[in-house]
């Protein structure tokens, strides 16, 4: 088996099994997580937040009560 990082020669009985050290293992998450940032890059439209004065809540309740 070899590491998919560097191409060097790994055994299941390493600590970092399927890389050779920790650097490639975490060279490979990081490949993960930009793939993930890349894949999941949802326009949240959620930050218009804070305009909302102090008890200046919509007027929700109905207007109806007399
Ligand atoms: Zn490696």
């Amino acid at each position: 088996m070899k590491c998919p990082i560097c191409k060097k020669e790994v055994t299941p009985a390493d600590r970092f099994f399927p890389f050779c050290s920790e650097r490639c293992k975490i060279i490979d998450l990081g490949n993960w997580a930009s793939e993930k940032y890349v894949i999941s890059t949802p326009i949240q439209p959620e930050e218009s937040e804070g305009a909302e004065g102090p008890g200046g809540a919509e007027g929700e309740d109905q207007a109806d009560e007399r």
